[in-house]
Order: C-alpha cells, then sequence, then structure tokens
C-alpha cells in the first residue's frame, strides 16, 4: 500500500506532519511538482526559483537518508499527482495544507479526483501556528488586526514539534515512477546576479537549523533592542526557510519559548521574536479571509487614489527603474534595493523605508513594488508580501495611517547611526530624485483629495 507524499512549501523531512503520518502507514515516495500553470498560480519570481533548485538538491538528499525517493515533475498538479497514483499504485497521499486561494481549489479538485477513484487523500497542518479557520473574532470571522490577533494566539494550542521520523526500507526500484532531471525543471536564471545570492545564502534544511542554532544562541536574546538596525545581524533571517518550509513556524516557536523559559535574559527577545514570527500567521490569515489581498485595495476607498502606474506614465517609469536599481538618492533606500539585488533580501525596516518612498513621495501603486520584491526577494510569499505592501500603502486592514510618511534620512539617522549600512550597499551618493517635503506634501494632498472622491 505506497504513500505518496506531495512536497510543496514545506521542504524538510522535521516536524513534517504529512510525512511522518505516510511513513507510519506503509512505503513512502515523495514528489514535488513545480506547478506554474494551474488556474490563478502565481508563477515564482527569479530569486525565488534559484532558491527552490538548491532547496530540491537538498531534500533529495534528506529524504535519501530517509530511504524515500524524491520524484520531481513540471505542469499542472491536478493531471501529474493522477498519474503517479496511478504509476506506483498509490493507495494514500499525504500533503500539508496550503492557504493561497488558487492552491486551495486546486488541492480540492485533487482530493475529490483521487477520492472518486478510492484512494485516501489526507491534508495535515504543517505550516502555520494556527488554521486559519480556528483562530476567529467573537464573530466568527477573521482578525483584521494584528494585537487582538496575538493575544488570542494561545501557546498550548500550538501544535508542539513532531519526532524525528525513522528511516524505511529501501523500496525496490520495479515500478517506481521515473522522475524529472532537476535542471530541466530550468529553475537556474542565466543572470550572473545569482552570485551574490549563493555567496549569502545555503537553501535547505540543515543550513535553516544551524541557523535557527545560532539565532537561539546569540541573536534572539538581543531582538527587542537590535531588531530595527539594518546595519547588524540582529534578526532571525530565517524568513526564506520559513517561506520554503526548511523550518516549521511551530519549530521555532517552540524554541523560542522555550529560550525565553529557561534563561531570563533572552526572555525578552525571545518572546519579541516570536511575536513577529505571529506576524507571518497574520498575513496568511488576512490572505485566507480575504483572497483578494494580492490583488486589490483591502480598504476600497484606495481605489479612488491617484496612483502613478509606470506603464501609463514615462516619468514614473523613470523613478520606478531609479528606485529598483537603488540609485534614488536616499541612502538608506539605495543601501536595500542593492541589498536586495545582491543577496535576494531586505532588513524589514528597510523594507518599510523603501516601500514607503515608492508608495508615499513617488505615489506609484503598490503593486509595482509587490511585483518586484515578488521577483528578487528569496522569502517572497503572497500573504506576506502584499499584506505588508497595503500595510505600508495605508490601504490594508491594519494598515499603518497615511498620514505617515518615513523620512529615509531621518531613518537612517537613527537605524544606521554610523551610516555602516549604507556604506556597505551604496557606498556611491547619487542624486535625490525627489523632493522630500514637497512630495510628502503632495501625497497627503492626494489622500485629502480621495477622502473627498470616496
Ligand atoms: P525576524 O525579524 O527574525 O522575524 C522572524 C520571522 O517572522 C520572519 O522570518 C518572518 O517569517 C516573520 N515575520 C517577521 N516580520 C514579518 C512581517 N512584517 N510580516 C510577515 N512575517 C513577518 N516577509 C516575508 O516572509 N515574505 C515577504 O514576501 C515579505 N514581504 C515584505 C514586503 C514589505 C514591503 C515589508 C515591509 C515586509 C515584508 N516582509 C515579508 C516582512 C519582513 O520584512 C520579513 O519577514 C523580515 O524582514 C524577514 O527577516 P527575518 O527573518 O530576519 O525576520
Amino acid at each position: 500500500p505506497t504513500q505518496l507524499v506531495w512536497f510543496r512549501d514545506d521542504l524538510r523531512t522535521s516536524d513534517h506532519p504529512a510525512l511522518n503520518a505516510a511513513l507510519s502507514s506503509g512505503p513512502v515516495i515523495a514528489v514535488y511538482v513545480l506547478d506554474q500553470k494551474s488556474a490563478g498560480i502565481r508563477p515564482l519570481g527569479g530569486a525565488a526559483k534559484w532558491w527552490l533548485h538548491h532547496a530540491l538538491a537538498d531534500l533529495r538528499i534528506s529524504l535519501g537518508q530517509l530511504k524515500i525517493p524524491l520524484i520531481l515533475r513540471q505542469g499542472p498538479a491536478a493531471g501529474i499527482i493522477g498519474e503517479l497514483v496511478h504509476e506506483g499504485s498509490v493507495q494514500a497521499v499525504h500533503w500539508n495544507r496550503r492557504y493561497g486561494h488558487a492552491e486551495r481549489a486546486v488541492d480540492m479538485q485533487i482530493k475529490q479526483d483521487l477520492q472518486a477513484r478510492g484512494v485516501h487523500a489526507h491534508s495535515y497542518s504543517g505550516t502555520l501556528l494556527h488554521e486559519p479557520w480556528e483562530l476567529l473574532t467573537k464573530n466568527d470571522t477573521g482578525y483584521k488586526v494584528f494585537t487582538p490577533f496575538y493575544n488570542a494566539l494561545r501557546d498550548d494550542e500550538i501544535r508542539p514539534p513532531l519526532p524525528a521520523p525513522q528511516a524505511q526500507e529501501p523500496l525496490p526500484d520495479t515500478n517506481l515512477p521515473a522522475s524529472d532531471e532537476l535542471e530541466s525543471l530550468g529553475l537556474l536564471p542565466a543572470l550572473d546576479w545569482i552570485d551574490g545570492l549563493a555567496a549569502q545564502w545555503g537553501p535547505g534544511e540543515a543550513p535553516a537549523r544551524q541557523r535557527l542554532e545560532q539565532v537561539l544562541e546569540s541573536i534572539a536574546g538581543g531582538y527587542a533592542e537590535h531588531h530595527d538596525r539594518p546595519d547588524l545581524d540582529g534578526t532571525s533571517a530565517l524568513s526564506p526557510a520559513l517561506r520554503w518550509g526548511h523550518l516549521s513556524a511551530p519549530e521555532m516557536w517552540d524554541a523560542l519559548g522555550r529560550l525565553a523559559a529557561e534563561n531570563p535574559k533572552a526572555a525578552a527577545g525571545a518572546t519579541a521574536m516570536r511575536r513577529q514570527l505571529a506576524w507571518r500567521d497574520f498575513c496568511w490569515h488576512l490572505y485566507y479571509h480575504h483572497p483578494q489581498l494580492p490583488e486589490r485595495n483591502l480598504r476600497a476607498q484606495f481605489d479612488h487614489f491617484d496612483w502613478a502606474w509606470p506603464e501609463q506614465d514615462p516619468h514614473a517609469a523613470e523613478q520606478v527603474r531609479l528606485w529598483q536599481k537603488g540609485r534614488t538618492g536616499f541612502g538608506l533606500v539605495d543601501a536595500g534595493m542593492q541589498q536586495l539585488w545582491q543577496t535576494g533580501w531586505m532588513h524589514n525596516r528597510v523594507r518599510m523605508v523603501a516601500a514607503s518612498l515608492l508608495v508615499k513621495n513617488l505615489q506609484v501603486h503598490w503593486k509595482v513594488g509587490e511585483r518586484w520584491f515578488w521577483d528578487t526577494l528569496v522569502d517572497a510569499d503572497l500573504a506576506s508580501n502584499s499584506a505588508n505592501w497595503q500595510w505600508v500603502a495605508g490601504s490594508g486592514a491594519d494598515a499603518s495611517p497615511y498620514f505617515r510618511v518615513f523620512n529615509p534620512e531621518l531613518q537612517a539617522k537613527k537605524f544606521d547611526p554610523q551610516g555602516s549600512y549604507v556604506a556597505r550597499y551604496a557606498p556611491l551618493a547619487a542624486e535625490p530624485i525627489v523632493d522630500l517635503k514637497q512630495s510628502r506634501q503632495a501625497a497627503l494632498d492626494a489622500y485629502e483629495q480621495m477622502k473627498l472622491i470616496s
């Protein structure tokens, strides 16, 4: 009775509910399907593809140690899972749930198809701290505001991490469905830009675990003081590991909780980092309850804002180009955009300041920034990216008020006091592309205008 584990955003072998359940039911084979074709699925960005390529190579090794073959396929998932069930005489398919709108539609369809063929389909909670339909307000709706959401998270309701799985008996080679070559998935971009990514990151489970150890030992304790400082190694930098599921959120939550309990000196920092981790769940819950989050303003009022679009406005197009290249003339923004381009990651404080310059001082639609981040971040996910962009734009549910416009020069003084972050990523000063004071006033005027129309 062969069991098929379908890996998606959970490229790990530890704390993997679907894998553990499958291993307790029979011989296991595993599959990853690169699906960029099913309706509504947003194709991966360039940096994400690079990450995925290496993450799959790593997963194949980890699964190999458990004597589980990993099959790679490319195309619409429904057809491929159906074929594999047939080719591998599969009795049951197991997966950890996904929460994107299009992804859920695909999964529901596959579940129905499998059940119609008498094949079991089992789904598990493996990615979030809480299922989005479990943590609701008194009115049975999803939370729209973070603080009450966070206060409603109950430690004892978060799934404890699972024991490490044991290797199975090796499977005979006969009847094993064929796998595509990793290289044939075409995930590696031709551009030399990936050298910077490779210098910075090791995608996969072991590097994620090592980083977690380092975070627990020397970063989490100081997180409350240092998390806003891009010039320091003061945050976990585990966002890509969480995005691709090399590390599960419940495992990180649990580890931080133990640190807080065992080491009073580290407690405040570990608790603050836990709170930040809860933002990830919050974004996914928001997206689950509002599937239009990546596409539409949550506050419909903002549909009336006079956003600039580079496609329609050559001046905006040039400004967006300079923003993307890190040549706005504002050191902190330019350093952030260079860090993003060079390493596929940007510090959270700088993401906020860079995003604010684009949507407020330049009045460019947040979707333009969201798309650029989608293509260049190794941690890009639809929920966190669009929720945070809408938060900065003021169009989100629990958004920063529109009139709070970050001043990139003051932010730099405060959070990069020696200027070492800017010196590292944007050593050459450029001429500012916009007057901060005037553009701030113009943004506030446009906001007042929007309120009059809507
Ligand atoms: P830490 O400070 O160590 O936090 C621990 C973990 O908590 C992170 O790894 C992450 O998983 C989660 N987290 C922290 N802050 C947030 C947040 N504001 N929203 C959601 N999760 C959070 N994060 C992404 O994971 N993917 C994105 O595509 C993404 N896009 C963003 C776009 C903008 C405009 C902004 C302002 C923020 C975005 N973030 C995104 C959130 C945040 O910037 C990153 O999660 C964080 O910088 C990752 O660094 P870290 O792992 O060191 O975080």
